[in-house]
């Protein structure tokens, strides 16, 4: 579905990307994870166009888009993204934040994607939200619209930047059980994020990049259990505490 071959990025001068080399099957779930700053965000961009690469290459079901001929608003629609900040329209009700991109971008008819909204708004859980503003939701609930919003497009692929980092605890659960869902149902997905239990379990394989190289890829089992590199393993012990407690560094 999606291929990398040796990217590079840099911005001023500074690598942030080096020969970075993957691909991700049809179906597949692949979490990236690792330090703040080491590219994960910058990785994501360069797949939905949002950031030029230096070199290297990237292909949607087997079409490269790293040329100049490449049509990014035509692109975009078989990419689904999903940031940190839930970007709604402030002034659209939710079901208008839904239906903007099928009938201004894929001209469907108004009657054909309400009835598509409402149900992907009915697997989010939010149909009885579809006339409330943003400003009426929490932040879960934006980040499932968000989510709502994405799929709407019948996207190859569905891209997560760390959706759960700035809500609060009790709605992080809500928003990773849809995406749990999702992979579930077969929809191929790169999902950066820093809720390890969630990638344990979602993903098929996990990449851990730091530096701006991947490190590590593998299955999970053996990425969270057998970390080969002293670094995957440091970064590891830093969402334990049992680690720390045994290193005598205590928890505070
Ligand atoms: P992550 O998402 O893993 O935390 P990012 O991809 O956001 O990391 O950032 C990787 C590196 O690239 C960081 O050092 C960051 O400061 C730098 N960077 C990201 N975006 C830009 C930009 N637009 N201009 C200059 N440097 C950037
Ligand atoms: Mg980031």
């Amino acid at each position: 579905m999606l291929e990398i071959q040796t990217l590079r990025k840099s911005f001023d001068g500074q690598i942030v990307l080096n020969n970075i080399s993957f691909s991700v099957q049809k179906g597949e779930v692949v979490v990236l994870v690792g330090p703040s700053g080491c590219g994960k965000s910058t990785l994501l961009r360069c797949v939905n166009g949002l950031e030029r690469i230096d070199s290297g290459a990237i292909a949607l079901e087997g079409r490269v888009l790293t040329c100049d001929k490449t049509k990014w608003p035509l692109i975009r629609q078989k990419i689904g993204m999903v940031f940190q900040s839930y970007d709604l329209f402030p002034h659209m009700n939710v079901m208008e934040n839904i239906l903007l991109g099928p009938m201004k971008a894929q001209k469907r008819s108004r009657k054909e994607t309400e009835a598509d909204a409402e149900r992907l708004l009915t697997r989010v859980g939010l149909l009885d939200k579809k006339s409330a503003f943003p400003r009426q939701l929490s932040g879960g609930q934006k980040q499932r619209v968000a989510i709502a919003r994405a799929l709407i497009m019948k996207p190859a692929i569905m891209l997560f930047d760390e959706v759960t980092a700035a809500l609060d605890p009790e709605m992080v659960r809500e928003v990773l059980d849809v995406m749990l869902e999702l992979a579930e149902e077969g929809m191929t997905m790169l999902i950066v994020t820093h809720e390890m239990q969630f990638a344990k379990a979602a993903a098929d394989r996990i990449i851990f990049i730091d530096k701006g190289e991947i490190v590590e890829s593998g299955a999970p089992e053996d990425f969270f259990t057998n970390p080969r590199t002293d670094r995957a393993k440091r970064f590891l012990n830093m969402f334990s505490f049992e680690n720390r407690k045994k290193k005598g560094l205590g928890v505070k």
